[in-house]
């Protein structure tokens, strides 16, 4: 009798265990905080376009397929520095308010379309810019009306409607007229296997302590609020299948 009392302390004590053991590997994130802002951590492949090995392949593929159907799919921007993505920040911040717009206005301007560095989803090395190669380019690529019927890049994108996520590219802003945050963006899409993953983690960020940096220009009015409003919007409403 004592022996069975002791064997189901001992069983009881061992499934408390293995309970916190998954717990605690459930609650790390998989990648680091300098990985999910761009200032390192990640291996890229590439030159001028680096990506995540895996997500190399799997656009190496999809590429090739669309070759078939005479779609040259070329990235126009992939990987994207946190170092890149403050200049970017602080280039149209300059330009905006010495147009006569006020801070709060040029930073409301600025993200229509670009993130705040630190936030891009293209510091993961998993989200693509692309365009037609086979088309001449316009002058102005990543525009909304290249893509739209008639546009130079409409092929392009009918194919990437019928055929992307089969090599498991997403678009990211997609143009269901309820989203808020970013603008339409018919050329961005994300490989959905490591993005997820990597939004999941992203989110544990502490991004007030992270973006009230002094290096990004305007950042002093990155309040609370504001913060929590870009987090909703900006980083999460999104194409619901990347969520
Ligand atoms: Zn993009």
């Amino acid at each position: 009798m004592k022996n069975k009392r002791q064997l189901i302390v001992i069983s009881l004590i061992f499934v408390q265990f293995i309970v916190a053991l998954n717990y605690t590997s459930y609650c790390q994130t998989m990648y680091s905080e300098k990985a999910l802002i761009g200032v390192g951590d990640l291996n890229f492949d590439g030159n001028d376009v680096k990506l995540q090995k895996e997500v190399f392949e799997a656009f190496y593929n999809m590429q090739n397929a669309a070759l078939k159907d005479s779609i040259s799919i070329q990235i126009v921007s992939a990987y994207r520095s946190y170092k890149r993505q403050k200049k970017i920040w602080n280039r149209k911040f300059k330009k905006y308010t010495s147009q006569g717009f006020s801070e709060i206005e040029s930073i409301n301007k600025i993200i229509e379309y670009s993130t705040i560095p630190g936030t891009s989803r293209h510091h993961w090395g998993t989200d693509i810019d692309i365009v037609d190669n086979a088309v001449e380019a316009p002058k102005k690529m990543l525009i909304e009306q290249n893509y739209t019927r008639g546009g130079v890049y409409s092929k392009l994108k009918n194919w990437m409607d019928l055929n992307s996520e089969k090599y498991g590219f997403y678009l990211v802003y997609d143009n269901n007229t309820a989203r808020k945050g970013f603008k339409y963006e018919p050329w961005h899409f994300s490989y959905k296997l490591v993005s997820k993953p990597m939004l999941k983690d992203f989110l544990t960020v502490d991004l007030i302590r992270l973006l009230q940096k002094k290096d990004i220009a305007g950042s002093y009015l990155f309040s609370e609020d504001f913060l929590k409003k870009y987090i909703s919007e900006q980083v999460l409403d999104i194409n619901l299948n990347l969520k």
